[in-house]
Order: structure tokens, then C-alpha cells, then sequence
């Protein structure tokens, strides 16, 4: 049993509370899939408790179980409130490791890990179709200091983020390279539990940057960085020799060194903390940085933001099993957006774009919806 190894941190838990509502901000909930559900077990007080359970052998390991742990978004609100400062991430992760082992993951889930495997990518598309979007092949498979990771959301999906930060590249003159084998770096298998799978993707993909030369890898995916920084220096029990970077990090190091000025943009925007750029990897500035460094644009923040942004309800895969959740916190989310009054809703992350352009659909609202790197690829 994986959670065995994390007893010590479940048998810690006081039961505050903290993890879920917030009695500062008059009991203000934190976390997607309690406000869904209403359950405490859907949130991290109960989640340990049913952790505790499992460990005393008072409960079994079940569907119901796996169907409480895979509606976490992973968005760290939780372990961020923490009042013992407990590793919660790290205790789902184990969790969902013996999820995996006993059977249980998830129907839907099974299904996006078997496309990673067929076709390297979650969504079950041709690979292929992966490099549609490049305007030319020229710098494909070559070796550069630089290297794009776009990442498979926005190859697939979002190709406007990856036309954009490939804009923004070749706009600031860098030199830099995209791979031809690039792949699902690993980063939705571990969210699943599934480790050895997310551990040969890590591989694959560390292997495929060594040959291409890569000094700096620049993604605009937070999923993916976080797998750069994070996961795959872990799975693979080594020291990466690249310095990794989100795009936005990457301007506004430009713009620190004076090797960039944006075109002047008379806008209003808001912008939507990631929560594996922000809580995840505690990158805040970079973004904010970049966006006012262009002239006439105003910033309004949201009524919570930063450490204490809330979730766009689209992270740990959640939507494939609980579009409720996705969409719930969503529409909270965008209502905090629209509460600023701001004419266009930033964020750096390919799924926070989709949740908000669904959101705004939903809405019918003219309010833009864009990535940092579609806003910025106007400016640069
Ligand atoms: S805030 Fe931490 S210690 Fe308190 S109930 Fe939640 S997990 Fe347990
Ligand atoms: S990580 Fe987010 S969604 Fe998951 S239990 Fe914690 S607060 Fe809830």
C-alpha cells in the first residue's frame, strides 16, 4: 500500500477545517469538488479521513473511493490552507497509486491513458496531426539553444496558443527549435497514479530534448513545466542539464534584460493564476510582469488572486469524469472575472482558456477570453 508511506501525514491531521472553508472570508470554499458535491468527503478533511480508514483497515478500497479522488482538480487550495502544512498533494498521488494497483481508476481515465500510449497525446489524435499548426517545418527536429515545448492541448486544441508563442519566439529573434518526436510529457498519467507510465513518457521526452541541444525549454503550458521542474527530475532520480521556463517567464526575463518593448494596447484585462504555475510552482510576477510591461494596459485583479486564486475547475483531468465540477467552478471563476470589469480574461495555461471560453459561451458574454501568449503575440 503506497499510502502506507504517507502515514505519518494522515495521522496528523487536526480536522480544522482550513482545507475547505475559509472562516476568515466568512467560511468562503476553496475547493471544486466539495462545492460541487457538498460531501466532506469529496474535500481534503474528509479525504484523509477516508485515508485513515483506509490504513486501519475500516474501509475498503473501492469505486466509490477512486470516484471521491478523481474529482480533485489538484489545485492546491487546499494544501496552500493547510493548517499543519501537510503534503495533501503528495498524499493523493498515493492514494491514486493504490487505486491503480487494486483496479479502480476511473473508466474515462483508462481510456486517455491508452491514447498517451497509442498516439502520444490524451485526446486519441493522430500524431501526425500534432504539427498542423506550424507555419513551416524549418525548425523542426533541428538543434537550437532554445527549444518550444508546445505541449499537446495547445497543438491540438489551443493552436492558437501554440502559433502564438511560436509568434512571440520568432518575434524577439530567439533562436529556437521545436521537436518532431515530441510527445505527452508524462504529466496527466501522474496525476492519475499511473507512475511507470508517466516515468517512460518523462524518459522519452528528457531524451528527445538531450538531442535536440536544448538549453532552455519554453513551454506555455503550466501542466508541462511543472512535469520539467518538478515530476521528472523525481521520476527519473536525476538533475535536468536545461533550465526550463513558461513563456511568460521567458518576456518578462526579455524585457528585465531591455531585449524587448511591446506596442502600445489600450486595454483593461484581468489575469487568472494557473494553479500549477502559481500555488504549484509560486511563478505570480512573470505574468503580471509581461502583461503591464505593454503600455495603456490596465491591470484589475480578482477578488482573489495570487496564493488565494480560485480554480478553474480544469486540472487533474477532472472533466473526463466530473464535467460537473469543471463547469461549476468554472462559472464561479468567470463570475469573479466579470466582477473586475475588465475587458479581456488572461490566463497562462491552455485548459484555463478552454474552461473560460466554455464559461463565457455559456454566459453569452462579449468579454475577450485570450492566453497570455495570444495577448502578448499582438504586442510584440
Ligand atoms: S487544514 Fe490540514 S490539518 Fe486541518 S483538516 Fe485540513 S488537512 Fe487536516
Ligand atoms: S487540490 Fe483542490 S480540488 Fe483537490 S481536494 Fe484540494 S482544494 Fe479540493
Amino acid at each position: 500500500m503506497t499510502l502506507g508511506k504517507r502515514k505519518d501525514h494522515v495521522y496528523s491531521c487536526l480536522r480544522c477545517g482550513f482545507c475547505f472553508d475559509l472562516p476568515a472570508e466568512g467560511n468562503r470554499r476553496i475547493c471544486p469538488p466539495y462545492i460541487t458535491h457538498g460531501f466532506e468527503s469529496y474535500g481534503a478533511r474528509g479525504k484523509l479521513v477516508m485515508a485513515r480508514a483506509l490504513l486501519d483497515g475500516a474501509l475498503e478500497l473501492d469505486a466509490s473511493v477512486a470516484e471521491r479522488l478523481y474529482a480533485c482538480t489538484e489545485c492546491g487550495a487546499c494544501e496552500a490552507q493547510c493548517f499543519k502544512y501537510l503534503p495533501l498533494g503528495a498524499i493523493y498521488r498515493a492514494m491514486k497509486m493504490d487505486v491503480v494497483e487494486q483496479g479502480f481508476l476511473p473508466t474515462p481515465l483508462g481510456g486517455v491513458a491508452e491514447a498517451i500510449g497509442t498516439y502520444g497525446n490524451p485526446y486519441g489524435k493522430s500524431v501526425e496531426a500534432r504539427h498542423a499548426w506550424l507555419p513551416g517545418n524549418h525548425r523542426l527536429g533541428g538543434k537550437a539553444k532554445v527549444l518550444l515545448f508546445v505541449g499537446c492541448t495547445p497543438s491540438y486544441l489551443r493552436r492558437g496558443i501554440a502559433r502564438s508563442a511560436y509568434r512571440v519566439l520568432e518575434a524577439l529573434g530567439t533562436d529556437f527549435s521545436i521537436l518532431d518526436e515530441e510527445g505527452c510529457c508524462g504529466h496527466p498519467l501522474l496525476s492519475m497514479g499511473l507512475v511507470s507510465g508517466a516515468r517512460a513518457a518523462a524518459q522519452s521526452t528528457f531524451e528527445a530534448v538531450e538531442r535536440a541541444g536544448a538549453e532552455v525549454v519554453v513551454t506555455p503550458c503550466p501542466g508541462c513545466l511543472r512535469t520539467f521542474r518538478e515530476e521528472m527530475p523525481q521520476l527519473l532520480n536525476r538533475v535536468l542539464p536545461f533550465e526550463t521556463v513558461h513563456l511568460a517567464e521567458y518576456l518578462a526575463s526579455e524585457l528585465e534584460h531591455h531585449r524587448v518593448r511591446f506596442r502600445r494596447k489600450s486595454s483593461v484585462v484581468t489575469y487568472h493564476d494557473p494553479c500549477n504555475l502559481g500555488r504549484g510552482l509560486g511563478v505570480y510576477d512573470a505574468p503580471r510582469r509581461a502583461v503591464t510591461a505593454v503600455p495603456s494596459v490596465r491591470l484589475i485583479e480578482m477578488s482573489r488572486a495570487g496564493e488565494a486564486s480560485f480554480c478553474c475547475g480544469h486540472g487533474g483531468f477532472v472533466r473526463a469524469v466530473h464535467l460537473d465540477v469543471a463547469k461549476e467552478s468554472a462559472a464561479d471563476r468567470w463570475a469573479e472575472a466579470i466582477d473586475t470589469k475588465a475587458e479581456c480574461v488572461l490566463s497562462a495555461c491552455p485548459a484555463c482558456n478552454t474552461a473560460f471560453l466554455e464559461a463565457r459561451a455559456a454566459t453569452g458574454s462579449q468579454v475577450e477570453v485570450l492566453d497570455i501568449a495570444e495577448f502578448l503575440a499582438g504586442v510584440v
